[in-house]
Formats: structure tokens, C-alpha cells, sequence
């Protein structure tokens, strides 16, 4: 007779899982590393899991690669971790109501993800704090509360066109290709509520803010443009010295034409290579 203990799942990062294990297998079915499991059980695992009341804790799950892309689509959710969790496919956040904290910190995703028109609530925190992307997709997202995108990774292009933030920061984050916080073809203008902290953010590829309004504080203290860095006809609203540019690199064309400054503005930039105002 199997011993009581390895029946129980082995996986023990913040919290202990508490789940019994997969037969003969060391981790439940949700930290089961193996590719090739049951994702029947899983999802159906899954399910049962969302059905009980209180935090959704799916932390350090692993998501088979025939898991559902839409399983979460369209859901309201309650306070629910998915730190360290590793999706290997594609899949969809697409009009999620997050009604309370959201961690996501750690996360990696292998495949594309999609939060279009997610709604991240007011007065709640949403966490991508060290998360690996490939293209991610956050067209016409409301993050209403405190957003943490400090060192996050995007390895291929990322689309926050026509999304709404509140008080967020890409302190750190690593954009490898491009980023579009432009409206795309039929989305609504990107509007930064009251801080946009792009803080140490490094955009190796084009960035494009065409149109944005930043309506609080805009910080873009030490970070880096290598190619295109387009900020035509964008408003930056803040009060005095609220909008800093300070030791920002320009290394490719910038463009900050038609651009709309209320209050004084820093523009100690670093270096700047080809300017059109
Ligand atoms: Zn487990």
C-alpha cells in the first residue's frame, strides 16, 4: 500500500498543493509537467476547481497543449493566481471580468494570449511582474485598478491598442519586437489615466503612441527606443513637470508631431537621433 504521503501532490513553490496525486505519478493532474496528459481530466479538474467559492489558487499549473483555447473566455472570476503557471498554447483572456486581483507574475506563455476587451477591476491589483510573452494581445482592455508590467518580457508583438489604463508600470520590460499603443483599425483611443510609468523599458523594435492620451503622470526615465518611436498627435495632460523624458534614448526616428503638452514638460533625453516636433 502506497504510502499516505506520496499520494499527495508534490508541488510546494508559495503554497503546498494539497491534491492528490496522479497515480503513480508524483504531482496532481494541474502541476503534472507531462505534455500528454489527460485533458479531459484536466479541464474537467479545472472546471470543478472554478465551481468552489473563494481565491482561484492555480499557481504553478501546468496547462496541457491540447488545453481549450476559450476555456476562460468570456468568465467572471474572483481573486485568482496563475503565477508561474506555463501555457504551451494559445489562449484566450478575450472579455474576462477579473473582479478582484489578478496574478499572472511569472507566467509563461508559450503561444500566443488575448485579454481583448478583459475588464480588470477598480481597486484591484493586476500582476504581470516578470511574465514571458509571445504575442500578446491586449486590444480595448480596461485595467481600472494598479497594473505591474515591471520586467515583463515580450518576445513578439504586443497590441495594447485602444487600452484603458489606470496606474500602471512596464518598469523594466523588455519589448523585443513591436509595441502598439495606438488604436488599430477600429478600436478606441489608448488612454493612461493617471500614471504611465515606462521607467528602464526597452523597445528593440518600433513603438508606436500615435494618438494616445496620457492624462496623469507619463515617466519614461532612462528608457530606451531603438527604432521608431512615434508619438504624433498624442496628448500628454499632466500637470508641471509630470511628464519627464529624462535620460530617455531616441536611437531610432522619433516623431513627436502635432503633440499636445498642458503642463511643462522634462525632455533631458539621452540622445536623440532624427526628431520630427
Ligand atoms: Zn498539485
Amino acid at each position: 500500500m502506497a504510502d499516505e504521503k506520496n499520494d499527495i501532490c508534490a508541488y510546494s513553490v508559495r503554497l503546498k498543493c494539497q491534491r492528490p496525486a496522479v497515480a503513480g505519478r508524483e504531482y496532481c493532474i494541474f502541476h503534472d509537467s507531462d505534455p500528454n496528459k489527460d485533458v479531459q481530466v484536466f479541464q474537467e479538474s479545472l472546471e470543478a476547481e472554478l465551481g468552489i467559492k473563494g481565491k482561484l489558487n492555480f499557481e504553478g499549473f501546468r496547462f496541457p497543449e491540447d488545453f481549450k483555447i476559450d476555456f476562460f473566455q468570456g468568465r467572471s472570476l474572483p481573486e485568482i493566481t496563475l503565477a508561474d503557471a506555463v501555457f504551451r498554447n494559445t489562449v484566450s483572456f478575450n472579455s474576462c471580468l477579473f473582479q478582484s486581483d489578478a496574478d499572472f507574475s511569472f507566467t509563461e506563455f508559450t503561444d500566443k494570449v488575448t485579454f481583448a476587451k478583459a475588464i480588470f477591476s477598480k481597486d484591484h491589483e493586476a500582476k504581470f511582474f516578470l511574465t514571458r510573452f509571445p504575442e500578446a494581445m491586449f486590444i480595448e482592455t480596461d485595467f481600472q485598478g494598479r497594473t505591474d508590467f515591471g520586467g515583463a518580457r515580450f518576445l513578439k508583438t504586443a497590441y495594447f491598442s485602444g487600452t484603458h489604463f489606470s496606474d500602471v508600470s512596464f518598469l523594466a520590460a523588455d519589448f523585443r519586437d513591436t509595441a502598439w499603443f495606438n488604436p488599430l483599425r477600429n478600436t478606441r483611443i489608448s488612454v493612461f489615466l493617471s500614471k504611465a510609468h515606462f521607467n528602464n523599458t526597452f523597445f528593440a523594435k518600433n513603438a508606436y503612441f500615435q494618438e494616445t492620451d496620457f492624462i496623469g503622470q507619463a515617466k519614461f526615465l532612462s528608457a530606451t527606443f531603438e527604432e521608431t518611436a512615434d508619438f504624433s498627435d498624442a496628448s500628454f495632460l499632466a500637470e508641471d513637470l509630470e511628464t519627464d523624458f529624462s535620460r530617455t534614448k531616441f536611437n531610432g526616428f522619433t516623431s513627436f508631431e502635432n503633440v499636445s503638452f498642458c503642463g511643462r514638460s522634462r525632455f533631458e533625453v539621452e540622445s536623440l537621433y532624427c526628431c520630427k516636433f
